[in-house]
């Protein structure tokens, strides 16, 4: 016996037109690339991105054609996220701070047909478009007049001229759910960029996930801040969740430092922001120099790497902001996990909760997890145990776009990369990436552990730990530190901070100290170039 319900498919049109229909007078305040605050609304926004559907109609770009974009959070980005992918072809966010070679790569791969770029990209652009045969058209995310006259690049239009003009009536198509709707490359920390490819379906999905009450419990009554940026995974799902429940939107634009996003946050009484670590570094230095306070930011949702026990912390307790750490994914649209505590946590010494607050957190229905060791064998969820993390459900990937030989996924799991524990409590912890597991006289000891303690002593403004070669051990861990400005902090004070602190055999062996460390296009630290250059060095017992 069947169900009697309506069949309808899961669109991001949908989305849109909810936003419209019912919260059309809520407001989407965007920092703009020229500097100055726009203020638009989802009433406009819907509109505006039926005019960018009419817009490609006009070019007629075919149903699937990829719809690139090179741009920051921004009003016009969140236009072309609706008008692009409810039209029926695939939105291709792409990541301006890859080498333009890797753009290149990408976007012949991905055969975009149309490319949009804000007007700080312009450079990238003169210097790759002749090496992108499939762009058919360049679109400037800026006003007519704003245009330059001699930018090389051929037929470059505006987008104020392109889609303002058209008219802001369509009837978005009644597409397949499982229609692509956006991609996105992985940021190739771990090898060539691969492309997810979502659907109308997953996307809708995991927006339904990312806006529930132990997620980012989105209301209405929100006003989201998305620091994290529209090209990294859409940031986060956050465009999309806000939408289904019609909140408030701030994007910062260009200007990610701290100043300019605090001052965003008091003006435009954000409630909830997101973003990676190295992002709220610098929101919390602004913070402490100038002696500010938090007015209305009561949630953070802090991933993309390990939260500093520290960040936590300063969160918290100094300012009485909630940090939701979450964990996830290009392949997993992104969100896996997300950690808030049970009710029986509330009762907890503080330090017993931050144990628990440091975990990636629970998973979040529709996504299921298990670890398992070498042979594929299950590992007790008894918080000790590692293994290989290996997730399934409908928003992670069944394959990567063109994907060259087998599937990656296994026995229907798809592998994360990431090594990990699990409490008996469900809690998932994230110990490494499998590849920078350090490997030590058989034993494995967390690089985020190392670094954790590192991060939380007041001298270290940043901290990566790597394995170093150990005829004896396999390997030894070796932590490599950015001293904050002025600090005179010397490796033997160092190596005592962590007495009592990790076992004896797991605390480095040596810190190297360096003027940055490396970081990768999403801002994570790029630990294989840490490798590359720290190729001489030689443990002080060897
Ligand atoms: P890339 O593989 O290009 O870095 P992603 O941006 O999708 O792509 O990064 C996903 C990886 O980031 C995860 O597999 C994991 O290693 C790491 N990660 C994400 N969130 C966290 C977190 N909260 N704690 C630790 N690691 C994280």
């Amino acid at each position: 016996m069947l169900g009697l319900m309506q069949q309808q498919n899961l669109l991001i049109s949908d989305m849109i037109e909810f936003a419209e229909k019912h919260h059309g007078d809520t407001e989407i305040i965007s920092r703009r690339v020229e500097g100055d605050i726009h203020r638009s609304n989802w009433a406009k926004i819907g509109a505006r991105s039926r005019q960018v559907a009419n817009a490609l109609d006009g070019w007629h770009v075919p149903a699937g054609a990829r719809v690139a974009t090179l741009a920051w959070n921004g009003y016009r980005h969140l236009e072309l996220y609706f008008g692009v992918s409810g039209s029926g072809r695939v939105l291709h966010t792409l990541n301006p701070r890859l080498h333009p070679e890797q753009v290149v790569w990408i976007v012949n791969h991905a055969e975009d047909s149309v490319l949009c770029f804000d007007m700080t990209f312009l450079p990238i652009v003169k210097n790759i478009h002749s090496h992108c045969p499939t762009v058919k058209h360049w679109v400037a995310m800026c006003d007519a007049d704003k245009l330059p006259a001699d930018s090389g690049i051929p037929e470059l239009v505006s987008y104020e001229a392109w889609m303002s003009s058209q008219s802001n009536s369509y009837a978005w198509p009644e597409l397949d759910e499982n229609t692509a709707s956006c991609m996105c490359y992985t940021s190739g920390t771990t090898g060539n960029p691969k492309a997810a490819v979502y659907s109308h379906r997953s996307t809708l999905l995991h927006a339904y996930a990312c806006a529930l009450p132990d997620v980012m419990c989105l209301s209405a009554r929100d006003s989201v801040l998305p620091v994290v940026p529209m090209f990294h995974v859409n940031a986060w799902g956050i465009p999309y969740s806000a939408a289904m429940v019609g909140c408030k939107l701030v994007f910062p634009g260009p200007a990610l430092d701290g100043k300019s996003v605090y001052e965003l946050l008091e003006t435009e009484k954000v409630t909830l922001a997101a973003g990676v670590p190295t992002v709220w570094q610098m929101l919390l230095g602004h913070l402490k120099a100038g002696s500010l306070r938090f007015n209305y930011l009561k949630r953070t949702v802090i991933g993309g790497s390990a939260c500093p026990p520290a960040m936590i912390q300063a969160f918290n307790d100094e300012y009485g902001v909630e940090v939701l750490h979450a964990w996830g994914m290009t392949e997993l649209s992104p969100l896996g996990t997300l950690c808030t505590l049970k009710n029986k946590h509330l009762e907890l010494a503080p330090d017993e909760q931050m144990k628990i607050r440091l975990k990636q957190g629970r998973a979040i229905f529709g996504i299921d997890f298990k670890i398992v060791d070498d042979q594929g064998a299950e590992q007790p969820n008894d918080g000790k145990a590692y293994g290989d993390l290996l997730v399934k459900g409908p928003w992670v990937i069944r394959e990567y776009f063109k994907q060259e030989g087998p599937s990656p996924l296994v026995d229907g799991w798809f592998p994360t990369g990431d090594v990990a524990t699990v409490d008996p409590e469900g809690f998932m912890q994230i110990t490494d990436r499998s590849k920078d597991v350090i490997k030590s006289g058989g034993e494995w000891i967390s690089s985020i552990d190392v670094e954790n303690i590192a991060m939380a002593h007041p001298d270290v403004a940043m901290a990566a730990c790597i394995g170093m070669p150990h005829p004896k051990w396999d390997e030894r861990p070796v932590v490599v530190v950015v001293k904050k400005p002025g600090c005179t902090l010397s490796s033997d004070d160092l190596l005592k901070f962590y007495d009592g602190k990790i076992a004896k055999w797991q605390a480095p062996d040596d810190v190297v100290f360096v003027d940055a460390i490396p970081l990768g296009a999403t801002g994570k630290m790029l630990k294989t170039r840490l490798r590359e250059q720290l190729a001489g060095y030689r443990l002080p017992s060897l």
